[in-house]
Order: C-alpha cells, then structure tokens, then sequence
C-alpha cells in the first residue's frame, strides 16, 4: 500500500452518497441498520455501502504494519465489514480500548503528521520556485532595460560619429 493508497482510504474512500439509507439487517427478531451518528462518535469508524457494512479505516490501513504473525487475525471492521449492528456500540467501544486501535491510532497520528510536514515542504518548495521565477523576471527585464539603453547608446554613438 503506498502513502497515496492510505490517503485515500483513510479521508477519500467513505465519502457516502448524499441521503444514502442504511440497510437494514435482520438480528433475530429485529431489523437493525447502521446508525450514521455513529461515525462522529467514533473516529475510526467508516461505512462501506459497497460492502454495507462498517470497517475501522484506521486498522484497514495500518493493521498490516502492527499485527505480528502470532497474533490472532483481525476480525469484523478490520478484514471485513461489520454488520451486526444489534450491539454494535458495544462491539466498537471493545474496538476503542483494544491494543490494535492504539497501535494505529498512533500510526494514523503520525501519518498524518508526516503528510502535514511533507505538504508543507511541496508549499516551500512550490514557494521557492516561485520566487525563483520573479527573480528571473526581474534579472531579464533589468537585462532587457540595459540591452536597450546599450543599444541606445551605441545607436547615438553610430549616429554621431557618422
Ligand atoms: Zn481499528
């Protein structure tokens, strides 16, 4: 997964159609659905309606980098969407305090910070070639200024020798 992939699926990826209805999902006697508050409750958490169901961006993006190869396999919101919602906020407060999140919590902190940090040298950059660019403007008009005064000059020069 390369930086513009995590990019991508942690800010671009859930963007939901506008007046998009969750689908409901029979939990034993009851239909549930997903709950979109949920999503400003937990900031990790995302809905996927190509997969109806809700994933943790935070683990999908940085799971692979924190789970060693002993640990038990990501479950439901990590390697596939979850959609029992009966207790889901059970389930995703579980999600809050479990040490995966944290570990990508951090990760995603520090994503974050990076990205921040590297725009920013693109911002300097961009900047400096700017600046660059009417340095040169102004070297080539003083240029052109002096061009045409030596021209000038030895213009009136021929002139008043002829
Ligand atoms: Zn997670």
């Amino acid at each position: 997964m390369t930086d513009a992939d995590r990019r991508k699926v942690l800010f671009n990826y859930w963007s939901l159609p506008s007046g998009l209805s969750f689908p409901y999902a029979t939990v034993g006697a009851q239909n549930r659905s997903f709950q979109k508050h949920w999503l400003n409750e937990f900031t990790w958490l995302a809905y996927s309606n190509i997969n109806n169901g809700a994933f943790c961006k935070w683990c999908v993006v940085f799971t692979p980098q924190t789970v060693s190869r002993s640990a038990k396999p990501p479950g439901s919101l990590v390697s596939g969407p979850h959609c029992n919602y009966e207790k889901a906020k059970e389930h995703y407060n579980n999600h809050q305090n479990c040490h995966c999140l944290k570990l990508c919590a951090a990760m995603f902190d520090n994503f974050v910070q990076t990205d921040a940090d590297k725009s920013r040298d693109v911002r300097n950059a961009l900047n400096s070639s700017r600046q660059k660019a009417v340095e040169e403007n102004r070297n080539r008009l003083s240029r052109t200024i002096e061009g045409s005064q030596r021209r000038w000059y030895i213009f009136t020069e021929r002139n008043r020798l002829q």
